[in-house]
């Protein structure tokens, strides 16, 4: 179906991973079905066998799930990528891949509240242990975390709510030199901003749950595979060269070449823990992502110019915004973005005590108050009571979480219209 430029993105957005026949469905059809046919028993038995493609059952693969897949890997220039029930399940799928009992792997410690909690938490339940960085660390601190038995990097490209940017060229260069797999969480970024493995990273993630989706309907999220890692001979990744006995002696690097990493997540993890997509939520997550090039450059736009409006504002205290020009991320951001653009999250500290915030959140009319981002509709959170509560205050100051820090989500309503929205609340509080 490449009969367009393989990086002309607007046009990936609107219509890679479907390509109907004569006479077919124009829009990417929703199949709810558990199961296929086969005619004959041999063409079920090559299927298990992975000697051709197609489906069996859809806790494994299913064609609309798989269509959006092809859509997003082509968007982050992978080789495979695999769609989940959520952003959190494509994390711990990918993090099982790779590690076992007694493993560990090193992760930047300004990430997504509820990232923190599967890797300082969940994880370590099941005897993963997470290591935790600070990003701005030198090189040689980061890298006394890693040991023999260290299986990842995990980053985020614009941290979710310190909205500070990965500087790859670094990790790329740790992971590099370690043998290590690159992680990147590129939800908040998208594929529209940043392509994490053009830029040297191994695997995505994403929450499609947020920008790709685009309309809070449904949740989900990705894991890509850049299929640009040498698992052979490399003592961290044993189980990819030798023979996977659940699944009756495949070697994913002799028999999957690049494709390794994705085959083994789909028939070992995804197979066994069952945490996929549902179809329907592809088929709403594909209708959102056909518009992705829009929207993220009309957020990206209004979220500039309310951060401008309220930098100056007497019962604001600060902004951060990696598009001003005075934010410490601003280089990065000029370095890694596409034309410099930065998304819809915002923050802002408000001048004021918890009742203040309160009474601004309140007096909103626009701007929702929701646990959510990264929709066409505009919100607000005060992380420090709701989505990071459970943090402790270290953590809390490593995610750049403050107590007067308010995330608004500018969505892609006339700019006029949220200026005078938040306006009219700061009018509200002394
Ligand atoms: C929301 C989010 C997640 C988790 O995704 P879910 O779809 O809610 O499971 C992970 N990473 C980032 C950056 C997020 O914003």
């Amino acid at each position: 179906m490449e009969n367009f430029r393989k990086d002309s993105i607007e046009t990936l957005c609107v219509q890679a991973g479907y390509e109907p026949k004569s006479g077919e469905s124009r829009v990417l059809p929703l199949y709810m079905s558990t199961t296929y046919k086969y005619n004959e028993t041999k063409d079920l038995e090559d299927l298990f066998n992975l000697a051709k493609p197609g489906h069996i059952y859809s806790r494994i693969s299913n064609p609309t799930v798989a269509a959006l897949e092809e859509k997003i890997s082509k968007l982050e220039y992978g080789i495979g990528a695999i769609g989940t029930s959520s952003g959190l399940s494509a994390e711990f799928t990918t993090v099982l891949n790779v590690c076992s009992f007694g493993d560990n792997f090193i992760s930047s410690s300004s990430i997504y509240g509820g990232t923190y909690n599967l890797f300082d938490v969940s994880l370590r339940k099941l005897g993963i242990n997470c290591k935790f960085f600070n990003q701005d660390s030198e090189d040689k601190d980061i890298e006394k975390l890693i040991d023999d038995r260290t299986k990842l990097i995990y980053i985020e490209t614009l941290a979710n709510p310190a909205l500070k940017i990965a500087d790859f060229d670094k990790f790329v260069k740790i992971a590099k030199k370690h043998k290590l797999l690159l992680v990147v969480d590129n939800t908040i970024a998208t594929p529209y901003l940043v392509n994490p493995i053009k830029l040297g990273a191994n695997i995505v993630i994403h929450s499609s749950t947020k920008y790709l989706d685009g309309h809070a309907s449904a949740v989900g999220g990705f894991l890509v595979d850049g299929g640009n890692f040498e698992y052979e001979n490399n003592p961290r990744y044993k189980d990819f060269y030798t023979p996977d006995k659940s699944y009756h002696g495949i070697v994913y690097t002799r028999d999957c070449k690049n494709s390794a990493f994705i085959v083994k997540a789909r028939v070992q993890i995804i197979r066994d823990y069952g945490c996929v997509m549902s179809p329907f939520n592809a088929y709403l997550t594909n209708l959102g992502t056909e518009t992705l090039h829009l929207r993220i450059r009309r957020h990206s736009e209004n979220a500039l110019k309310l951060a401008k409006l309220l930098e100056n504002h007497p019962k604001i205290e600060w902004v951060r915004y990696p598009g001003l020009e005075n934010n410490d991320q601003h280089i990065l951001l000029k370095k890694y973005f596409r034309d410099s653009l930065s998304s819809g999250m915002v923050t802002v500290g408000i001048k004021g005590d918890r009742e203040e915030i309160a009474k601004f959140a309140d007096n909103l009319k626009l701007f929702k108050i929701v646990t959510h981002i990264a929709d066409v509709r505009s919100c607000i959170l005060h992380p420090a009571t709701t989505t990071h509560r459970q943090l402790s205050k270290e953590a809390l100051k490593d995610a750049g979480v403050t107590k007067n820090l308010v995330r608004l989500s500018v969505g892609i309503e006339d700019f006029d219209d949220l200026k005078n929205d938040i306006l009219q609340a700061l009018n509200c509080i002394k």
